[in-house]
């Protein structure tokens, strides 16, 4: 068998391990050292070994990004570029993520932990995203609106402006390329902020936007901490919108400071996502999907499954039969081949799932897999947990109802189908949730009946460029993906035209 690569590619945003400088803010078509020099090491978390060092930004730099994101968008070179030029520049970054597709893969898995299959899927998915929209600039373009006589109207759709786009840990290149690429392809600017600690393919996509010919400006990128890098994005007045995606608790915060300016907000929150087993499945098959569903990417998927509520009469088959295939997947290294699940991205994330793991011990649910950190000794110094699987749950218990975003899955029980939808729909959450059965007629009628952005009947986690994604409830406001996640970039203008103005007299 090869070697796991596990070094990351020879780019001059990402400084060698143990350097004292970095150039990795990308500003105004530069790529720049933080103003006060700082810089931090991200972590390999399969062996907490330093992968590289990165620019620490602080409030200094995200503000130049923003004057640069400014400058940009009001001198009207960018809005001057046509939509079809516009949509080739787009169609471009998606040639450019394929030509580097191996490369992007093993990025990702040594900054996430995921695996590099993961990896490889994750650019896939963000290639046919920023295909679809280089597909919709410009295509909807405007209408005219029926109005009175002597009366010309229509509507246009304009950008935004500057747009501030702040990313999780999870899927850094994913969730950026469900902003960046309609983003652009509604001719905005912006200043794009990663998680601190995955900043690595953000840089690289940022690279490819400036190779695909995306003027100098128009996407600036600023690392550091969420509250010094991250929060003048939702406070600064320059800035027209700020696109979320993270917890609960810094989408509240960043709410809350968008308010002062009435800054247009998108957020893309957390879930506690339902997956519904009625009895009249294949039970192997649903047994494997419910894994994939709560366990890939060791459960560090916002949609994750982490919710079952399974039928009494298949209860004990179904849960027997998850815990000994839990018990048997593979754990390690994301870049070893045949692992399936990687490290958690950071001692602290772990420490929080453990905490979440005893908490449900004291609230009497039980554990029949996982349950701990892998006994391997060569996984030790990395940041490994093992799928767990609860059983004997009630709605009611905190490990049911809070997000936990680890390899963690709670079962319940259910006997009706009513019974079902109201345990499916009792989350503060509403991002996604899924139904098992193999009645067609019952399967749209529990679709129609949960209250989740996303139902899949029959499969769990599948989406579509082309169909939107997003949360009711506390998993967030607004949508990314399909045609309203282009309208979240754009303005509605409309232009009505008197043909033959005369005087009114209103006032004599
Ligand atoms: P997080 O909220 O801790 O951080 C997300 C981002 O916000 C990071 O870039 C962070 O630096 C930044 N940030 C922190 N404080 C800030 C502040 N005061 N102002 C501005 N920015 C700030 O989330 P996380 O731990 O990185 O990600 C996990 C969470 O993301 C989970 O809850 C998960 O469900 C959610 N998530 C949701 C989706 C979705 O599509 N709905 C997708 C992926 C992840």
């Amino acid at each position: 068998m090869n070697e796991p690569n596990t070094t990351l590619p020879t780019v001059p945003y990402l400084s060698e391990p143990g350097s004292a400088t970095a150039t990795s803010l990308y500003i105004d078509g530069e790529w720049k050292a933080a103003r006060n020099g700082r810089v931090r090491e991200i972590l390999d978390p399969a062996d907490a070994s330093v992968l590289t060092i990165v620019s620490e930004g602080g409030r200094a730099d995200t503000e130049d990004a923003i004057a640069a994101a400014r400058r940009a968008f009001d001198d009207g070179e960018w809005r001057g570029v046509s939509d079809d030029e516009r949509g080739k520049l787009v169609g471009r970054v998606a040639d450019l993520l394929q030509r580097d597709r191996e490369e992007i893969a093993v990025m990702e898995s040594l900054d996430t932990g995921k695996t590099i299959e993961e990896g490889g899927i994750d650019v896939d998915d963000v290639t046919n995203v920023f295909r679809y929209y280089a597909g919709l600039a410009g295509k909807d373009a405007g209408r005219l609106v029926s109005a009175p006589e002597g009366v010309h109207s229509k509507v246009v759709y304009e950008p935004v402006g500057v747009c501030g786009m702040i990313t999780p840990w999870n899927y850094p290149l994913l969730q950026l390329a469900w902003k960046m690429a309609p983003a652009l392809a509604a001719g905005n600017t912006m200043v794009v902020k990663p998680s601190e600690i995955t900043p690595v393919t953000t840089a690289k996509l940022v690279e490819l936007t400036a190779e695909a010919g995306i003027p100098p400006g128009v996407v600036n990128l600023v690392l550091g901490s969420g509250p010094d890098a991250g929060a003048p994005l939702s406070e600064h007045p320059d800035v027209d919108l700020v696109s979320f995606t993270g917890g609960l608790a810094t989408g509240r915060r960043i709410m809350s400071a968008a308010s002062e300016t009435v800054k247009k907000t998108a957020l893309e929150l957390g879930g506690k996502n339902p997956n519904i087993i009625f009895p009249d499945v294949d039970l192997d098959t649903a047994v494997d999907y419910a894994l994939i569903a709560a366990f890939f990417h060791s459960g560090q998927v916002c949609s994750a499954g982490a919710r079952l509520i399974v039928h009494n009469d298949i209860h004990d088959a179904f849960t027997t039969e998850l815990a000994r295939r839990a018990e048997a997947i593979r754990i390690g290294r994301g870049q070893e081949e045949g692992v399936r699940c990687g490290p958690l991205v950071s001692a602290e994330h772990r420490a929080k799932v453990e905490a979440a793991v005893a908490r449900g011990v004291e609230e009497g649910a039980r554990i029949i897999a996982g349950g701990k950190r892998p006994d391997d000794p060569a996984l030790s110094q990395g940041y490994f947990y093992r799928p767990t699987v609860f059983v004997d749950c009630e709605h009611s218990m905190d490990i049911v109802q809070t997000e936990v975003f680890g390899p963690v899955v709670t079962v319940e029980r259910f006997e009706t189908e009513a019974q079902a939808i109201r345990l499916g729909n009792d989350t503060d959450y509403g991002l996604s949730g899924g139904v098992w059965t193999g009645d067609t007629a019952r399967g749209e009628r529990v679709a129609a009946a949960l209250r989740h952005g996303t139902v899949w009947i029959n499969d769990f986690g599948p989406y579509i460029p082309g169909a939107e994604w997003g949360g009711y409830g506390r998993s967030g406001i607004g949508r990314e993906l399909g045609l309203q996640g282009l309208d979240e970039y754009r303005e509605a203008k409309h232009v009505y035209r008197n043909l033959a103005p005369e005087p009114q007299r209103w006032f004599d």
